[in-house]
């Protein structure tokens, strides 16, 4: 059914996430960076590859990135070169993307799954608290949504037990976490090691697949370089057991046309989260995303909560209007098949149980217009 606003309006046909209005804008830059790699043919390892890491690193003010595959692999990579062995445990939420937890297991490591905070969706210090044996070894927060985990109490804990922190940065590259003496550091700059993703629809996206590890550690950033390469220290010489995780040349020219832009992209994210805030606000239904203190929200989702359950009547109503929204994300990890092994039983995480049933992300981009805005929320509201 197309709704009849689209007929009588030129208005653009709303997306998720509309990474053709992005390329709209940014189209003949990024032909030129693309055409200049095609034509250079250095398909792996370009200069392009180095220049990117190069110009992130200087972005998050950190002092080693190391570009890599894809964001699974770049949690892969953390945690094989922090030594983790079999049977270590590592803590982490269970309302996450899939990766988070996936990694920890095709290790040999014990995830240790633990419920979110209901308002800001991220993993709480008291959780991780409560989830310590003398087996764990790691901590993972994951910035959720674009929004920093409580770092500063992470790490407290984490200085406390000796262990190791890797931040999932696969939704807030480039969100800002405020510390209680006022200074800031870039979420993934914070922990032992940041992993993001450059994943097409993250906020700095490729076109394709890409990864990327952040640390302060050199020793560390050395380990990871080598173990994305094969292990390979020097030509044809192996000291770790590695992987094959690059970026590829094509990907990073088009990652460093972006990230001049990233700023910019999350700031219209932000004005687009501000929007949907005031539109809802009041909204005895809606509950908006809370946003913590101690984090910039770049907003990678725009993620309401809805009361009564009517999530899926609403869902299905904006479905009708032409307007996507999806369910990020819809089962608990710890009730899915592969990960029953684990052990936990349905009522383990009340919390995480209640977000699955109940939120729903909207659309949100850096393009999104005010006209499309507008109709999404006045959609939203005739519903209720
Ligand atoms: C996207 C994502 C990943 C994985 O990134 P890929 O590049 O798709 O492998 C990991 N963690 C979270 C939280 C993500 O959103």
């Amino acid at each position: 059914m197309i709704s009849s606003y689209f007929i009588f309006t030129s208005m653009r046909e709303i997306q998720m996430v509309d990474l053709r209005a992005q390329y709209e804008k940014l189209g003949s830059e990024i032909d030129e960076a693309v055409g200049a790699v095609i034509s250079s043919t250095a398909f792996i390892k370009g200069p392009e590859v180095r220049v990117f890491e190069e110009a992130l690193r200087k972005y998050l003010n950190v002092k080693n990135v190391i570009s890599c595959g894809n964001g699974t692999d770049a949690l892969q990579i953390a945690m094989m070169a922090l030594g983790l062995q079999p049977g270590d445990e590592v803590i982490t939420t269970n309302f996450t993307f899939i990766a988070t937890v996936e990694v920890v297991a095709l290790m040999g490591l014990k995830p240790v799954l633990t419920d979110p905070d209901p308002a800001t969706f991220n993993i709480t210090p008291a959780a991780i608290r409560k989830a310590i044996t003398e087996k764990t070894k790691a901590i993972v927060p994951v910035h959720l949504f674009g929004q920093c985990a409580d770092m500063e109490a992470i790490m407290e804990i984490a200085k406390e037990y000796g262990l190791h922190v890797i931040e999932d940065v696969a939704q807030a590259t480039g969100a800002e976490y405020f510390f209680s003496d006022g200074s800031k550091k870039r979420a993934g700059t914070i922990g032992t090691i940041g992993a993001t993703s450059f994943f097409p629809s993250k906020n700095l996206g490729c076109y394709g697949d890409g990864g990327a590890l952040f640390t302060n550690d050199d020793t560390l950033a050395q380990k990871m370089r080598s173990i994305a390469n094969h292990g390979m220290k020097e030509k044809y010489h192996y000291n770790d057991i590695g992987i094959n995780s690059r970026l590829d040349t094509l990907q990073a020219a088009i990652l460093n046309v972006k990230l001049k832009y990233l700023d910019r992209f999350n700031s219209a994210r932000r004005a687009a989260a501000d929007f949907y805030d005031s539109a809802f606000t009041g909204c005895p239904y809606i509950s908006i995303p809370a946003r913590s203190a101690f984090s910039a929200h770049i907003f990678h989702q725009y993620t309401i909560k809805v009361g009564n359950g009517k999530r899926d009547e609403l869902k299905k109503h904006l479905e009708q209007a032409k307007i996507p929204s999806m369910i990020y994300y819809p089962g608990p990890l710890h009730m899915q098949q592969a990960y029953r092994f684990l052990g936990y039983s349905e009522n383990d995480f009340p919390v995480t149980s209640d977000l699955c049933k109940e939120v729903l992300s909207l659309p949100m981009h850096p393009d999104i217009e005010k006209e499309q805005l507008e109709y999404i929320t006045s959609t939203v509201l005739d519903f209720f």
